[in-house]
């Protein structure tokens, strides 16, 4: 069995979730389709959200309006004969009658988590009727029968297997099965969401509960590039990555892939795919646990950083500093990225700002704190790159023109991490092209 995801855009315009199900079709055996929600449709659930949040009903309403009008345009096109423009129809008033049935309720964090939730419910509740309409053969297994996330909102890849497995066997003469990407139920039981972007680690964790043959994504890129397409001319996709390689990527910056998705995947070994829906025949990446050693393979940027130094006089020669620090940050629920030590100070990075304040105020009892806001993380990834000789020459050669605020290298073997101020990530980027990989 094969898992294939398919992004907001590769299901975005009716033309092209028509184009998925060829797709899926031509793809032998069988497989769980995941999809997410039709491109701009979860932004527009948070906005309608937040407008609710905030007790705006008449913009909310507003924009509640606006994406009824997309969705009836939408299966205008989808569907051809009478008998499912009428059940596109049907379909489209129902979700949008309990759409304005949620927004007229006491709107709270779990009537939001609900709303959020409708948007992978309608895209694959459309594309399943529009395979009905192909007399294409194939099943919706809704996702919230079987996702689920603890308590801290990781998911339970051991309960979700088991609970596939009796499902998936019912259904054992279907070979198309849909299902949505992102959703799930918390341990209250409620709707909840595997938190943005999320359908990728769907895709990750059902490949992963199944042991599938693999797990395709499937993406409007042909698979992960060297560098940041965005911010560099010249990039090159790259055809293998291992699952360690992949997951530094996706964390640090790489837009590619949810930053989780590689974790059950690799787990337990399957191998996840990266595909281009607007090229089939590209060859795209494929992650597997084996890779070619010792070469750079990729550059990712990560923006939003915050750096915080804390000076200390009571640091030097003492031991069980770094655990106080640390039991700060652990108690503020704030992951630490990057750190750097010196005899009198520490430097790390956090990514999320939320507590900052008062991590701020407890890091004071320690010594004189320096905090640092935009700044950047720029990653350089390759399996065992760092036991190569001269391979922070050739980074250092590269940026000798850029201040590098922190660098962390031996924290893993395949990864070589800098710090920048944001100002200068698009010519650090740039000049690591060339120096790395003779790209201009
Ligand atoms: N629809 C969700 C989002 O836009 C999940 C996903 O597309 O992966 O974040
Ligand atoms: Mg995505």
């Amino acid at each position: 069995m094969i898992v294939l995801k398919f992004g907001g855009t590769s299901v975005g315009k009716p033309e092209r979730m028509k184009k998925i199900a060829d797709l899926v079709l031509n793809t032998p055996g069988k497989k769980i389709v995941v999809l997410s929600a039709l491109s701009g449709t979860t932004n527009s659930l948070v906005a309608i959200g937040d407008h609710l949040i905030a007790g705006q009903h008449a913009k909310a309403e507003e924009e509640i309006a606006r994406l009824e009008k997309h969705y009836q345009a939408f299966i205008k096109e989808l569907y051809t004969g009478d008998s499912f423009q009428a059940i596109g129809q049907e379909l489209v008033s129902r979700f949008f009658i309990f759409i304005r049935l949620l927004a007229a309720g006491q709107f709270d964090g779990k009537s939001y988590r609900e709303l959020l939730a409708q948007g992978e419910l309608i895209s694959t509740e459309l594309f399943y009727q529009h395979l009905q309409e192909r007399k294409i053969s194939a099943r919706l297994l809704p996702a919230l029968y079987f996702m689920s996330i603890d308590e801290n909102d990781e998911p339970e890849l051991e309960k979700i297997a088991e609970r596939l497995k009796p499902l998936l066997s019912s259904l054992n003469n279907i070979d198309i099965i849909i299902t949505q990407g992102y959703i799930c139920r918390n341990n209250r039981n409620e709707i909840d969401n595997l938190k943005r972007g999320g359908s990728d680690y769907t895709a990750s964790l059902v490949g992963a509960a199944i042991r599938a043959e693999e797990i395709q994504i499937w993406t409007d890129i042909d698979g992960m590039h060297n560098n940041d397409p965005r911010i560099v001319k010249k990039t090159i996709p790259i055809s293998e990555l291992t699952f360690d390689e992949a997951s530094e990527l996706a964390y640090f910056g790489a837009k590619i892939l949810h930053p989780s998705t590689i974790v059950p995947a690799q787990k337990y070994n399957v191998p996840v795919r990266l595909k281009n829906t607007m090229d089939e025949k590209a060859p795209g990446t494929i992650i597997t646990s084996k890779g070619k050693e010792g070469s750079f393979k990729a550059i990712a940027a990560k923006d939003g950083i915050t750096a915080i130094k804390i000076r200390s006089s009571r640091m030097l020669m003492a031991y069980g500093f770094l655990r106080r620090v640390f039991e700060i940050f652990e108690n503020h629920k704030t992951s630490i990225d990057m750190i750097t030590t010196s005899e009198v100070a520490v430097s790390l990075t956090i990514d999320n700002n939320t507590q900052l304040a008062s991590i701020e105020t407890e890091l004071k009892k320690f010594g004189t704190i320096e905090v640092d806001n935009d700044q950047t993380i720029i990653c350089i990834v390759g399996q065992k790159i760092t036991e190569q000789k001269g391979v922070l020459k050739q980074v250092f050669d590269s940026l000798s023109e850029i201040p590098v605020r922190m660098v962390s290298c031996g924290g893993s073997t395949n990864n070589v991490s800098l710090l920048i101020d944001k100002k200068h990530k698009e010519k650090a980027l740039n000049a690591l092209n060339e120096g790395l990989f003779g790209l201009r």
